[in-house]
């Protein structure tokens, strides 16, 4: 697990507010494609630093988180 802390300290330029306005560009909080807010998904791995809510990512990279649990679980 990832936090946001962890991620903006590794990659400052990235946008990766977990509440923007809808409509806003962030970054995916895994790969850091720059990604329209309302098309994000709520990670499964990447967190705020309370744990509370995840981080937006990308399609792929959430597909690819689905994919982790998966394996994990079973
Ligand atoms: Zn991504």
């Amino acid at each position: 697990m990832r936090t946001l802390s962890e991620i903006r300290e590794a990659h400052p330029d990235w946008n990766v507010n977990p509440t923007p306005r809808m409509g806003s560009l962030v970054n995916c909080a895994d790969c850091g494609k720059r990604v329209e807010f309302g098309r994000t998904y709520t990670s499964l791995e990447a967190f705020t630093d309370g744990g509370a809510f995840g981080l937006p990512v990308c399609g792929e990279c959430y597909t690819k988180e689905l994919h982790r649990r998966g394996e994990r679980n079973g």
